[in-house]
């Protein structure tokens, strides 16, 4: 596709967000992340130059190599994958705008430690299983309150923003809701967070209608 063609395509995009998120109110305003993950530099230097400035990785290998290559344009690096511990100095080194997939008090506390002694502050959202599915990362929702409360209190250094959710994996509409409606009721508990980051390519409208101000677009994005 030339830069032209894609414009229209990314426009449609767009006009389906803005479908969705008016559905909500006028005043509610959704930021589109393209998920990245599946593409390559070019593709990624494609979709900048008509306009995307967020992007998301969700490997810390991929996010360093791709940030680097990219390092002359002015991108918001989103980390949105499962964190391994022995990644967290990695990542650090990287310092992306958002840290979108904190799933445990464990992993909180270590990054803690981790950015105290580079003297460095972190943005993240705490990631909630919402539907309780065992292949997915996240804390249940019943003890999310609890941990975020403790992360703020102890990890001073990791700057909680508000939660992240993947939506239920199943094509009945009606379960992918609840699982967004719970996160969402979760986020609505919250003094001062927010980011809700709810929705993929699949099921974007859904969660905007269900209260999603951040959606993580990567197929749809990158049309794969
Ligand atoms: C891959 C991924 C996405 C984007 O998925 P698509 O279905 O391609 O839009 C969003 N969020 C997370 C956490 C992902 O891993």
């Amino acid at each position: 596709m030339t830069d032209s063609e894609y414009k229209l395509y990314i426009d449609d995009v767009i006009r389906r967000v803005e479908e969705a998120r008016l559905k909500v109110s006028e005043h509610h305003i959704v930021k589109i992340i393209a998920v990245s993950k599946y593409s390559q530099v070019e593709d990624i230097e494609h979709l900048y130059r008509i306009g995307q400035r967020a992007f998301g990785e969700n490997k810390v290998q991929d996010l360093r190599e791709k940030a680097k290559t990219l390092e002359d344009f002015p991108i918001e690096w989103h980390f949105i994958g499962n964190l391994q511990k022995n990644k967290i100095n990695n990542l650090l080194t990287i310092d992306p705008s958002l840290f979108q997939a904190l799933d445990s008090l464990e992993l909180a506390q270590e990054l803690q430690k981790k950015l105290l002694a580079k003297d460095m502050t972190l943005d993240a959202l705490l990631q909630i299983n919402s539907a309780k599915e065992e292949s997915k990362h996240g804390v249940m929702p019943e003890d999310a309150l609890e941990i975020y409360k403790q992360i703020q209190k102890e990890c001073p250094n990791i700057k909680l923003k508000g939660l992240m959710s993947i939506g239920a994996h199943t094509d009945d509409k009606e379960i992918v809701r609840k699982s967004f409606e719970t996160t969402h009721k979760l986020y609505e508990q919250l003094e001062a967070a927010t980011i809700c980051s709810m929705g993929m390519s699949g099921d974007f409208e859904l969660a905007i209608e269900c209260g999603s101000n951040m959606v993580r677009l990567g197929s749809i994005m990158f049309n794969k």
